[in-house]
């Protein structure tokens, strides 16, 4: 049996781990959080760790690793995206729960934290493999997963279709209860998703930055805009972005880097991902060896949407635009943002911009548990709403205290958790 499960930690979970971990402490510290909530609030409630064998379409046996990290259910049942990836770690996938409380929190969800995945590459597998991969680990998480309990969603590698299989498999195992259908969001409208769900990360930053852009009179229309990572997220951010007047020119994913002044079209960069898996190949004679050409072209807004740690200190002097937008989770080193604030580039931080996909997964979570049906123009309002809400609430803090948007985000999050630990207690 195939057997390469190893606990290795790459260079860009570790940061995003460390990274995730200084700032709560030096938020804990600034806003003198109680004791016991910062103790509390420094471990996951639970690390989930299995191994789980798998047929392959061959007749062979390979052994996957699953993760399922549950950091804090406070304020509801846990909630945080699936991610298959070769790069899952242990540490990656505990930055990410964390930072998952600290949105839902923000957002004021009912809802904790949790984060997990596989290690392992989808693209290298069959579709037949990837559903018998998904649904093992479904069934091997099945008493720690539930509609009550904790809810997983798409994240990278894993969209409508995992989630549609995950949901399949746990409401086989429980008798095909009608709350079944809500232990996971992101599922295909058909299954019992909610429209809207899979462009709301990607709308949600948009919609971030056209609020950010409003509040320093600058119009969308005639702005250019780079994006890196072109999957949900990036795709969905682009399309939008677009729609309001800007234009991409500059985009980079693990396959390529693009780089066009006159204009890249987003659905039509869209349609190509979606048959090729990746950026290359599409406009041949604009593809640049060079990465740094993607950091260092100039544009009025970055969208970063791919994956953690990409802007290091060794990218982050060559970045040359007015806004970030951190789509992606963690993407930036604590080193990289020290560099980008003294060159007075202002950033929308990830837990505030890519928010979007948990507000419209709890939409989904709501009309799942009351067997409703909203419309897409219901949705958008409803994310709008939050979204603004949140957005306006972070800067308003950040104006008021003189600190970036990502300090503001963190202790408006910290804020609230502690709240509502200091009026419920520690039980018993
Ligand atoms: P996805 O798998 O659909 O897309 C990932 C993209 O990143 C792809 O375009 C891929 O080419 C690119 N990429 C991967 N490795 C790269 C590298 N080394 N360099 C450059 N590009 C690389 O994933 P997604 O769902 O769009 O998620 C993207 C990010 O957004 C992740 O950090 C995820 O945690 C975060 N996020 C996603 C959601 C959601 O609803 N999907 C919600 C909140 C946050």
């Amino acid at each position: 049996m195939e057997n390469n499960q190893n606990e290795i930690e790459t260079e860009s979970s570790k940061k995003l781990y460390e990274g995730v971990c200084d700032r709560f402490e030096q938020i804990a510290s600034f806003v003198n959080l109680d004791a016991k909530v910062h103790s509390i609030m420094s471990q996951p409630k639970a690390e989930i760790m299995i191994h789980f064998p798998v047929k392959m379409d061959d007749g062979s046996y390979t052994l996957f690793k699953g993760y399922r990290i549950q950091h804090n259910n406070l304020l509801g049942p846990y909630k945080g995206g699936m991610r298959f990836s070769p790069e899952v770690s242990l540490d990656e996938i505990k930055g990410l729960a964390m930072l998952m409380t600290l949105k839902c929190a923000l957002a004021k969800l009912p809802f904790g934290g949790a984060k997990g995945g596989i290690k392992y590459n989808p693209d290298e597998h069959s579709a037949a493999e990837n559903q018998r991969i998904t649904r093992r680990f479904t069934i091997a998480l099945r008493n720690n997963i539930g509609p009550s309990y904790d809810i997983p969603a798409p994240d990278m590698g894993t969209n409508a279709q995992y989630m549609d299989w995950m949901m399949d498999t746990y409401h086989n195992l429980y008798g095909r209860k009608i709350e079944g259908k809500a232990v996971v969001t992101g599922k295909s409208v058909s299954c019992g998703g909610s429209v809207g769900r899979a462009s709301a990360t990607g709308f949600g930053a948009v919609y971030c930055l056209a609020e950010w852009a409003k509040g320093k009179g600058i119009s969308l229309e005639g702005t250019r805009f780079s994006i890196q990572g072109f999957g949900n997220v990036g795709s969905h951010a682009a399309l939008k972005l677009e729609e309001l007047g800007s234009t991409l020119v500059a985009v980079n994913d693990h396959t390529a880097t693009l780089v066009n002044p006159d204009g890249i079209s987003s659905a039509e960069l869209a349609a190509h991902v979606m048959k090729k898996r990746g950026v290359k190949g599409f406009q041949s004679s604009h593809e640049v060896d060079d990465v740094n050409q993607f950091w260092a072209h100039e544009t009025d807004f970055m969208i970063l949407a791919a994956m953690e740690s990409t802007v290091t200190s060794k990218n982050a002097g060559l970045i040359r635009t007015k806004l970030i937008v951190e789509g992606a989770n963690g993407p930036i080193t604590p080193e990289a943002e020290d560099i980008l604030h003294e060159n007075g580039h202002h950033i929308i931080p990830d837990i505030l911009a890519n928010m979007g996909g948990v507000i419209v997964s709890y939409f989904e979570w709501v009309q799942n548990r009351n067997s409703e049906y909203w419309n897409s123009e219901t949705v958008d309002e409803k994310l709008r709403e939050k979204l603004i809400s949140a957005y306006r609430q972070v800067e308003k803090v950040s104006a008021e205290q003189g600190i970036n948007m990502r300090n503001a985000a963190f202790i408006e999050s910290l804020k609230h958790l502690e709240e509502v630990y200091l009026k419920r207690g520690v039980w018993p």
